[in-house]
């Protein structure tokens, strides 16, 4: 039921930020409870022209925003967009019209949101507003100790899914700023051509897809970026972006899990066996957010506070310009760096290697590569993303230091070269011997394949194998160090996994 016009009843506002969703939307489902609700989403200019946004994430906000703004709409409901900074805009709305009580998710994101969410805290205090925050994901604010950690999160993920609120009392006499465009914002970055739709349909058409068929031999598939473009699930940007809940994802997992069990043959068990490693991944995706959710400083500084030090904070921009924009030398970096630049995508293993590259082959400090892949992900998740980030630099102190070596990945992963040729066509005459390192074709068949090594596709960077013996020494040095190793057990107590910890050092 839509309000008359210059209905001044107090609203309830509903605050979105990463939950572009309308089903598991407690904030949402609670506030419809209470009164007449408006639903907000604001772009922060801090945030829009922060080094980690790119204009393809502003794209997949502004398609999910506006397919959620219909679903509103036919319950009654819709959304309004403002551009400007936090709590100024909230203060402009509740002098619109009266804010009874402000409804949203809690956020584990950047420090400017952290920031952010103090000085709302502030003016709701001041201004008399009830600011009621509920959890998102199986992430639990505030936490005291890491133990029985996973028995919490599997009764988080086993609590019933919120259906979307069948009537909403609308507000409609608040005007909207609309969809901006990058460029009326300052969001860097032009939108990436092959990016993934974005929205709430498509990312439960992916979901359902991924359970029904392509989830067969996930296990098998994720590791190479030939065979991960569709048997993993895909599913990240949905996620990150709060298309579809992680508890949904959760819930739809174990139930074809059940299924397929139920079924006597023995594909259909394997198949059981293989979504079981991937609802293991949907619980490290909370155990990552949940140690920025612990330690928000892991954005800018090294976990392990023996590393530092280590690598020089100012950058080799040469060295990182050539990782940047896919010119190593080394096909695999380069063929997943210009994938990812055309698509913001990139499965796991891959994401490691260019890390580790960065990290090890180069040694230069995680953070201008953490920015620089974060505005590649059109999936990044501020907490997933710098664990990860310091756990491929070996800055974690509690993690194996593996070091990946980015030949061994084209022979492992890509023997043919199919994902290779694709993404450095200038290699696609190289015979498939020599793509894990072309720089040692003779010179007749670099003219026979049309790839001269310095002339159509550089020569190596870095000597992989110098370049490995040396990161290995350091990182052994820096761990054999009697204050890495008890500053190590602290770091496991306030952040690791309750599981065995992993040996050091491994070679990958
Ligand atoms: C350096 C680095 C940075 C990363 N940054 C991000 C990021 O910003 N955002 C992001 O979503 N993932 C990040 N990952 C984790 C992982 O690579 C992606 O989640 C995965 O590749 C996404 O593809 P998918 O949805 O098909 O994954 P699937 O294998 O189908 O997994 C399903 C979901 O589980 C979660 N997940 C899977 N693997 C991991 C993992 N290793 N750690 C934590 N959660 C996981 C994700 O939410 C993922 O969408 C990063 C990994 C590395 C090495």
């Amino acid at each position: 039921m839509a309000n008359a016009p210059h209905d001044q009843r107090p609203i309830e506002l509903v605050w979105l930020k990463r939950d572009l969703r309308l089903r598991d939307h407690a904030p949402l489902a609670e506030a419809a409870r209470h009164g007449p609700v408006l639903c907000v989403y604001v772009y922060e200019p801090e945030l829009m022209t922060h080094p980690t946004t790119h204009a393809s994430h502003l794209a997949f906000i502004n398609a999910s925003l506006i397919e959620l703004d219909g679903l509103l709409r036919e319950r009654g409901g819709g959304l309004i967009t403002r551009t400007g900074n936090l709590p100024e805009v909230f203060d402009q709305l509740h002098a619109e019209r009266p804010i009874a009580r402000l409804w949203s998710h809690e956020e584990t994101g950047l420090g400017i949101t952290y920031e952010r969410d103090k000085r709302v805290k502030r003016w709701a205090r001041e201004q008399g507003i009830a600011w009621i925050e509920l959890p998102n994901h199986g992430v639990f604010r505030p936490l005291t100790d890491r133990d029985g950690w996973s028995a919490r999160w599997r009764r988080r993920m086993a609590e019933p899914v919120r259906a979307a609120p069948e009537q909403i009392q609308g507000v409609r006499d608040v005007p909207s700023a609309g969809i901006p465009s990058p460029a009326d914002l300052g969001v860097a970055g032009e939108v990436r051509p092959e990016a993934v739709a974005a929205g709430i349909s498509t990312g439960h058409s992916v979901l359902a897809d991924f359970l029904a068929q392509r989830s067969r031999s996930y296990q098998g598939d994720i590791s190479s970026p030939v065979t991960a473009w569709s048997g993993s699930s895909r599913l990240s940007p949905h996620l990150a972006w709060g298309n579809v809940s992680i508890r949904e994802v959760y819930q739809a997992t174990a139930a074809r899990i059940a299924q397929l069990k139920a079924m006597p043959d023995r594909e259909a068990k394997d198949w059981a066996k293989s979504l079981g490693s991937f609802a293991k991944r949907l619980h490290w995706h909370c155990h990552f957010i949940q140690k920025l959710e612990d330690q928000p400083d892991i954005e800018y500084r090294n976990l392990s506070r023996a590393c530092d030090g280590l690598r020089d904070e100012r950058a080799d921009e040469a060295l990182l310009d050539a990782w940047r924009f896919g010119q190593t030398g080394y096909p695999m970096v380069d063929a997943c760096m210009r994938a990812l630049a055309a698509g913001g995508w990139i499965n796991f293993r891959m994401r490691a290697m260019l890390m580790s590259f960065a990290s090890y082959h180069l040694w230069q400090h995680w953070r201008e590569p953490a920015l620089h892949l974060a505005r590649l992900f059109l999936d990044f998740e501020p907490g997933i993303h710098f664990s990860q980030v310091q756990m491929q630099s070996g800055t974690t102190g509690i993690n194996a230091v593996r070091i990946y070596s980015p030949v061994k990945q084209v022979r492992d992963h890509d023997p043919q070269g199919a994902f290779i040729r694709r993404w450095c066509p200038e290699l696609e005459l190289v015979p498939a011997d020599y793509l894990p390192r072309p720089e040692t074709m003779p010179v007749h068949i670099q003219h026979a394949a049309g790839c001269v090594i310095g002339r159509d596709y550089p020569a190596p960077i870095v000597d992989n194998g110098k370049a490995w013996f040396r990161a290995r020494q350091r990182m052994g040095a820096l761990r054999a160090r009697a204050e890495s190793r008890s500053e190590a057990r602290s770091i496991q107590r306030r952040h690791g996994s309750r599981k065995r910890p992993e040996r050091f050092p491994t070679a990958r």
